[in-house]
Formats: structure tokens, sequence, C-alpha cells
């Protein structure tokens, strides 16, 4: 897995960074305000004083956010991440331009302006860090690419909304007796943590600076994807999506509306990928998860019986299917309560960030 910074791009970004602080200044003035919801977002960045935010999800998988100006003397322009977060080791950089740079904290110089440098490179404005980060969702391609190469045939099952942490409950509560069986492993998805940004890393193993999906309205991925590699090998591919296309992708693709009006597209998408298992490679996407997220929060009732539900579809899909299987999920989720939403994702953090990785060896 090569995750890399994109240099280019930096510059614009700090132009959007500067008309941020115009923006940030005249909000603070008529408001006064200054929420930690504010400061989990972007990094606001000031000339003449530190006034940067940073959001570190600390190894233990809690959230904080370190106001760096105490971190500056008068004078001071760059200071070792080491002094910020002494002695945590291995870094995730989360650039604001959507690249993830991996490195140890003693090779890294933070600015005032919360742009970070890797041993004496280009700085790139940070979005946020991850201490002692997992893997990554770009993972996925990777273990699809190995198992192509071995002639394996290979089904992702990507449950929408399905954090680390939603996945860890249900295991507990015993609700996904299935899944519980199988090999997992917790992984960082990209930022921002919403939908067609975290698919597009997911199936084509870069990350956002690369992929160019960066946001709800991006579709096409500008790099090669797993179906790309699958069709080159004369393999024969599918994806089974919900009721609209989120990513314009290679090979055959079904859209599947909700058409016994249940509310739910996942007996739908169920039933299609069932009449689709004679391919090499088969992408089955589930929503229920997620839309029960958004409609009575992540952890609720709802939310544990569709996931309960959804164990057993994956069970099912499982038995049929000849080759290897991957499970997960595109970003987690965080209670809130705004139009009436009771959950909500996007943001940098644990809940958003992290989801589970679940494979299933052939035979
Ligand atoms: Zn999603
Ligand atoms: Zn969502």
């Amino acid at each position: 897995m090569k995750i890399t910074c994109k240099k280019s791009g930096i510059n614009s970004k700090r132009t959007q960074q500067l008309y941020g602080v115009a923006l940030f200044a005249a909000v603070l003035f008529f408001c006064s305000l200054w929420t930690a919801g504010c400061a989990n977002n972007t990094p606001v960045a000031a000339t003449t004083e530190t006034t940067v935010s940073l959001p570190v999800i600390k190894a233990d998988g809690t959230d904080s956010v370190l106001e760096l100006a105490p971190y500056f003397t008068e004078n001071q322009q760059t200071l070792a991440v080491d002094e910020l977060l002494p002695g945590d080791g291995l870094l995730a950089l989360y650039g604001a331009d959507g690249s993830i740079v991996t490195a140890d904290s003693g090779d890294c110089l933070l600015d005032r302006q919360g742009r970070v440098s890797v041993k004496a490179g280009e700085p790139f404005l940070l979005q946020g860090i991850i201490v002692n980060p997992p893997k990554f969702i770009t993972q996925v391609a990777e273990i699809t690419k190995q198992a192509l190469g071995q002639n394996q045939r290979v089904m992702i099952i990507y449950l929408d909304g399905f954090g680390f942490d939603s996945y860890q409950e249900a295991e507990k509560l015993g609700k996904i007796p299935f899944m519980a069986g199988l090999q997992a492993e917790k992984v960082a998805t990209v930022y921002p943590s919403i939908t067609p940004v975290a698919f597009a890393a997911m199936v084509t193993g870069q990350t956002p600076d690369i992929t160019g999906v960066r946001a709800r309205a991006d579709h096409q991925p500008a790099c090669s994807s797993i179906f790309d590699l699958a069709l080159a090998q004369g393999r024969k591919t599918f994806i089974v999506e919900g009721d609209k296309q989120i990513i314009k992708l290679a090979g055959e693709a079904e859209f599947n509306p909700d058409m016994n009006g249940d509310g739910s597209t996942d007996d739908e998408v169920f039933a299609a990928a069932l009449s689709n298992m004679e391919v090499d490679l088969l992408l089955v996407h589930f929503h229920g998860i997620d839309d029960a997220c958004h409609n009575s929060a992540p952890h609720s009732q709802e939310a544990l019986t569709v996931i309960n539900k959804t164990d057993e579809l994956v069970r099912d899909l499982c038995r049929m299917w000849p080759g290897k299987v991957i499970i997960t999920a595109d970003h987690g989720q965080h209670e809130v309560d705004e139009d009436g939403k009771k959950g909500n994702h996007g943001d940098f953090r644990a809940s958003d960030l992290f989801i589970p990785l679940l494979t299933r060896e052939a035979g």
C-alpha cells in the first residue's frame, strides 16, 4: 500500500485557508462562538497569532482537540511534534488535501498555521492526527488485488455506516453471531469520512488527494480501481448497489430501488447479489445500517436490529460464495440532534473514522 502526500494543490489550499481565516474572524466577532464542534472540523490559521485547533485521536481511541497557541513562544515559528505528543511514536498525519502520511513523531515539525513537515520536507496543512494508527481502508483494494493475483474470486460486502464501535458493541451483545466468528481488525477510513470519498479509497487503494473524490458531489475516481484491474485480467465483475450510483466504476452494475416499499433497499440488494454469484469480483453495498444510524442514532435499538438482520444477510451470502470474502464499511457515525437526524458522520473523530475489516477465506 502506498500512502503518499500529493504536493500539488497545497498553494490553492493555502489561499482557501486565508479566506477561512477572514470568515472565522467575522464569525468569532459577531457570535463569540467557539464550540468543540467547530474545533473538530477545519483547522483555522491566523497570520499574527496561532489559533489552530488540531483534532487528535489517541491510541486508545479517545478524541481530543489540541490548541497549538500555548506551545509556541512569541517568536517561535516551528515546533517539534514530540513536544506536542511526547513519546507517541508513529502518527497518521491526515492532510487537508485528503492525503495520509504516516511518520514517526520525532521526524515531524509543526508551524503556527497548523502545517506539518516530515523530515524537513514540504509542509502541508494538517486536518488531524491519529496516534499509533491502524491500517487504512485502502487495505481492501490491496487484499483484493492479492487474492485476484492468486486466481481467487472475491466478494466485498460493504456495510455503509458500520463503525468499529458499532461492530464491537453488536459483537458484545451477541447481535452478530456470524460476523463475530470472522477474522477482524480495526482500520481507519479517509477524511472527510463520507460515503463517496471512502468508497473511492476502498476500491482504488488510494487516498482522496489521488482519487480526486473529496466531496459528496464527486463521483468519478481519477485513478484505476480493482474493477479495472479485474476486467484487464479477463475476469467478470459485478456491483450491486442500492437505489443510486455513488461512484462510477468500470464493469457491470445494478441499482436496486426499494421495490416492495419496506423502507430499505437491503432486501433488494441481497436478492440481486444472490443472482450474480457466478462472477469473479462482486461488490455488494448494503445501506440499511447507515440509514438506521442517521434516523435513530448509532447504538440505538433500531440500529442494533438492522445490524442483527444484516448479519443474517451476510451469513447467507457467505455460504453461497465459493471465494474470499471481505466485509467492511466506509465510515462510522456519532450521535447528533440536528435537522431530524440522530446520527451523522464526516468529522475527524474516532467514531466516524474507525471501521471493521473482516475477512473470510475461500472454502
Ligand atoms: Zn456511507
Ligand atoms: Zn450516511
